[in-house]
């Protein structure tokens, strides 16, 4: 009989940013599922954070719930600081958190106050954590970003959440080519509507419906329909696809 043990693998760590709810709180409790140790970020709700934390928990899985407004670079760093100092290394950065405000209002119409939340937290948040990502990734990593297919549909109304989405393609896909050498990949998913409160608040049971009938498909996106693409996006068998943007909307645009 062979004395001789091999190392045991490194477990795998994944920073998922508004995983307190919604599509992150579903790619949080995936990712647990496959294997990675969780960082479940969050902007304020804390208890809804460490209900997610405790069902991984429940089911196995390791997770910490971390507040920190990814439009802060402090606080983004400070994140990744937890990340590695709870599980030793990062893996993937799934930049989930992002804002739409429920009345939508035209360009015309939208105030100052709409146009910078909505920059700070979609573009400069994910800025931020990008920023981090290129130093802090372990060789071989993966990221997802968060865009929308609404840029397809160009519906009235989206304009700016539209437009910081874009930045948010843009970045991806200059990013994979800056990322050279580092054996990271780095994409984005383009949800359609989703049943989550981003996408439900505000709107009357008709838009809902209206809205869910708009793809072949003929429902609503669950956030487990958005968790299983990233789960491909972050696997072995996605390892050659980068710098891409992938549509998960049921055949919407
Ligand atoms: P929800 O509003 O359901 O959840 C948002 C999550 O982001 C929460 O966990 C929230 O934390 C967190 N968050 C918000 N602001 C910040 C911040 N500044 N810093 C850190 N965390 C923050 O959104 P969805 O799950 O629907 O959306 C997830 C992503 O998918 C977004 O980027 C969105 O733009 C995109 N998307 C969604 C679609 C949809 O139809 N739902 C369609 C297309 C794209 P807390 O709970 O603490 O407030």
């Amino acid at each position: 009989m062979s004395t001789h043990k091999s190392n045991p693998q490194p477990v795998q760590v994944a920073i998922v940013t508004g995983a307190s709810r919604g599509i992150g709180a579903a790619i949080a409790q995936r990712l647990a599922l496959e294997g990675y140790a969780v960082v479940v970020n969050y902007a304020g709700k804390t208890a809804e954070a460490q209900a997610i934390v405790q069902a991984i928990s429940s089911s196995g899985g390791q997770a910490i719930a971390v507040q920190a407004d990814v439009a802060d670079p402090a606080a983004v760093r400070s994140l990744f600081d937890s990340a590695v100092q709870a599980f030793g290394r990062i893996d993937v950065l799934v930049n989930n958190a992002g804002i739409m405000p429920s009345a939508m209002p035209h360009l015309a119409d939208t105030d100052d106050a709409t146009f910078d939340r909505l920059l700070a937290v979609n573009v400069k948040g994910t800025f931020n954590t990008l920023r981090e990502a290129a130093t802090r990734l372990a060789h071989g990593g993966r990221i997802v970003n968060f865009s929308t297919s609404v840029i397809g549909l160009a519906l009235p109304g989206y304009a700016i959440y539209a437009a910081t989405k874009s930045a948010v393609e843009t970045m991806t896909n200059i990013m994979a080519k800056e990322l050279r050498g580092k054996g990271i990949t780095i994409n984005a998913i383009a949800p359609g509507p989703t049943a989550t409160s981003l996408f439900l608040d505000g709107k009357t049971p008709e838009m809902i419906d209206r809205l869910s009938k708009m793809a072949p498909l003929e429902r609503l996106g669950t956030p487990d329909d958005i968790a299983s693409a990233v789960a491909f996006l972050v696997s072995p068998a996605a390892g050659w696809v980068n710098g891409q943007t992938l549509r998960a909307n049921g055949g919407l645009v």
